[in-house]
């Protein structure tokens, strides 16, 4: 890709983003969170949705999105720690979810290049929870590393989803975000957007109208360009809106609407800033 932006991208005051799916109770934050949320508040990026893997981050996100206002949490067991997703773990998620709080059930999925659980393992964990998020009348999040098939075969089998979800991290082709499309799912882009090699992500991003993208960090992991290699953190998802507005020929200050009022819909958040 020709094009990076060195400097933070600025959005106009009254427009926010909202980062959809970001690690924010992670050791990476330890020292520093209340500076983390301050940076993000400061350059709009008003609103960050933390993600559970387990019963103890979710149990943090909980605590973390009752602190903080602009903070929400989900629940759920990662597919690493599929093997915990016991049937009385799941229902100790269950209750954590009588909180307002929680606003999505996951991230949950299926991922083939780690490995850390067997794909069997995995794909029960997944299933469960789907039926799970549903009776919670959750949107679900979905982690789907190099298990594009699996993943696909598994949601169509579990049925509609009521509450919708999206495919979080997105790393597939255009057929994948066409068939993610098709069973009511939005697509996260991640700050691999802007790498240098993110040529599927490009088209994607390019071929695929707004209205299905959402933005998100996955901090700390996988900072946007030119961070690449340090820390994530929400204030950097600018660098990620700058580039899918590139790629779209479209401003900033478009895409940052719009992808927020997709994540206000996907998670039912209040259309006004919470005080
Ligand atoms: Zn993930
Ligand atoms: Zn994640």
């Amino acid at each position: 890709m020709k094009k990076t932006f060195p400097i933070l991208p600025v959005l106009p005051d009254t427009i926010e983003l909202i980062d959809t799916h970001c690690h924010l109770d992670m050791d990476a934050y330890q020292n520093d969170l209340d500076m983390v949320i301050q940076r993000a508040t400061d350059q709009g990026v008003r609103r960050i949705i933390t993600v559970g893997i387990d019963a103890a981050s979710s149990r943090k996100a909980v605590r973390l999105a009752e602190r903080y206002p602009g903070i929400y949490a989900t629940i759920g067991f990662h597919p690493h720690n599929a093997r915990q997703a016991t049937d009385a773990a799941l229902q100790q998620l269950a209750q954590l979810a009588e909180s307002s709080s929680v606003v999505g059930y996951g991230e949950i999925g299926l991922d083939y290049v780690k490995n850390y659980a067997p794909r069997d393992v995995q794909i029960n964990a997944f299933e469960r929870q789907i039926h799970l998020a549903r009776e919670l009348d959750l949107p679900v999040i979905i982690h789907d590393r190099e298990a594009h098939a699996d993943c696909l075969a598994l949601l169509r089998a579990c049925g509609p989803l009521p509450r919708g979800g999206v495919m979080h991290c997105f790393s597939g082709d255009l057929q994948l975000a066409m068939a993610a499309i098709d069973l009511g799912l939005y697509l996260s882009i991640p700050g691999v957007v802007t790498f240098n090699g993110a040529r599927m992500l490009h088209e994607v991003v390019r071929t695929i109208d707004l209205r299905y993208l959402l933005l998100e960090t996955d901090g700390p992991f996988l900072a946007p360009v030119p961070n690449r290699g340090r820390r994530n953190e929400p204030k950097l998802m600018l660098y990620t809106a700058q580039m899918v507005a590139e790629l779209k020929q479209l401003s900033l200050t478009e895409v940052a609407r719009a992808t927020t009022a997709n994540a206000l819909r996907l998670f039912q958040l209040p259309r006004e800033y919470p005080v």
